[in-house]
């Protein structure tokens, strides 16, 4: 009989994947973790239930959570990223030459352990000479940490579990706080058709605290609604109009490059009346 999983989007809405082999499938002290082989898109990670990465789309996400906020930093030394226990964020943080440490706060070692095993590719960066990985809280992290890191990209979850206290005021002023003087913040910021009403809220949440706060889009197959959508924060420059610095290994991308970058902060009409303040 075929197996199938489908992540369940709303109550309404689901994305169907057929399954070859269930792999892994564990509940640790934060969320039940998965993995399973599929038929089109090669191993699925999935996270009480929620796609958060395939093996065939994964590059989509990690190219545009951490390159935009990267490309326009004038000197991006220092990178912190909060969740991404996958490892993707950090394999794309570590390719620019500025940086210089790429510190990776998960806090579910399953998540860490699950991955090792079955997305080799992407926690290989783990072992980068650049990147660090601690097993902790993101949000205490920032606590021990004021004015250290001049991009800081929050690679969580959805809003429900541990993840919850990542889209909150508390959070986001203590990400404000950990950034050094011209620091770029980058949130993962769901789906602008489906959760529309999420982002309005971190948008009015972020808008005090730092001087330009723009979504940008990406199209990932697997993640629902159609568009996905990431929040950049940063005091001065405004990133929907600053064109970003060339990559030199822009070629060796599969998705971002400086055209994406420029057309992901163009929003359609009702994501612009949506967003207005
Ligand atoms: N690409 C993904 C998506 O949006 O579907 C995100 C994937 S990444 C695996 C998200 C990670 O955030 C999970 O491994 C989860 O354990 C981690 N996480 C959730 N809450 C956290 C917290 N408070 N501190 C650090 N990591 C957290």
């Amino acid at each position: 009989m075929t197996d199938w999983f489908t992540e369940k989007q709303t109550p309404h809405l689901g994305l169907t994947l057929e399954v070859k082999r269930r792999l892994f499938d564990r509940t640790g002290p934060y969320q039940r973790v998965e993995v399973m082989e599929t038929v089109e898109f090669g191993n699925l990670l999935v996270l009480d239930g929620c796609v958060m990465v395939t093996d065939r789309d994964e590059f989509v996400y990690h190219e545009m959570i951490a390159h935009p906020a990267l490309a326009l930093h004038p000197n991006p030394e220092r990178v912190l990223i909060i969740g991404g226990g996958d490892g993707g964020s950090v394999r794309e943080a570590v390719k620019h030459e500025a940086v210089k440490s790429v510190t990776l706060v998960e806090i579910d070692q399953l998540v860490i352990d699950a991955c090792r095993e079955f997305f080799p590719a992407l926690t290989a960066s783990f072992h980068h000479p650049k990147a660090q990985v601690l097993v902790a809280d993101g949000f205490a992290h920032l606590d021990d940490h004021p004015q250290a890191y001049d991009v800081i990209l929050v690679d969580s979850t959805d809003p429900v579990g541990p993840a919850e206290v990542l889209f909150s005021p508390a959070f986001f002023h203590k990400v404000r706080a950990s950034l050094r003087p011209g620091g770029f913040a980058v949130f993962q910021s769901e789906n602008p058709f489906l959760m529309g009403g999420i982002i309005r809220k971190m948008h009015q949440d972020l808008r005090p605290l730092f001087g330009q706060v723009a979504l940008y889009l990406a199209l990932i197959p697997t993640y629902p609604g159609g568009h996905w959508s990431f929040t950049l924060c940063a005091d001065q420059v405004n990133p929907a109009q600053v064109l970003p610095r060339p990559l030199s290994f822009e070629d060796s991308l599969k998705y971002y490059n400086q055209g994406i970058h420029t057309a992901a902060f163009q929003l359609p009409g009702y994501l612009r009346r949506l967003l207005a303040p």
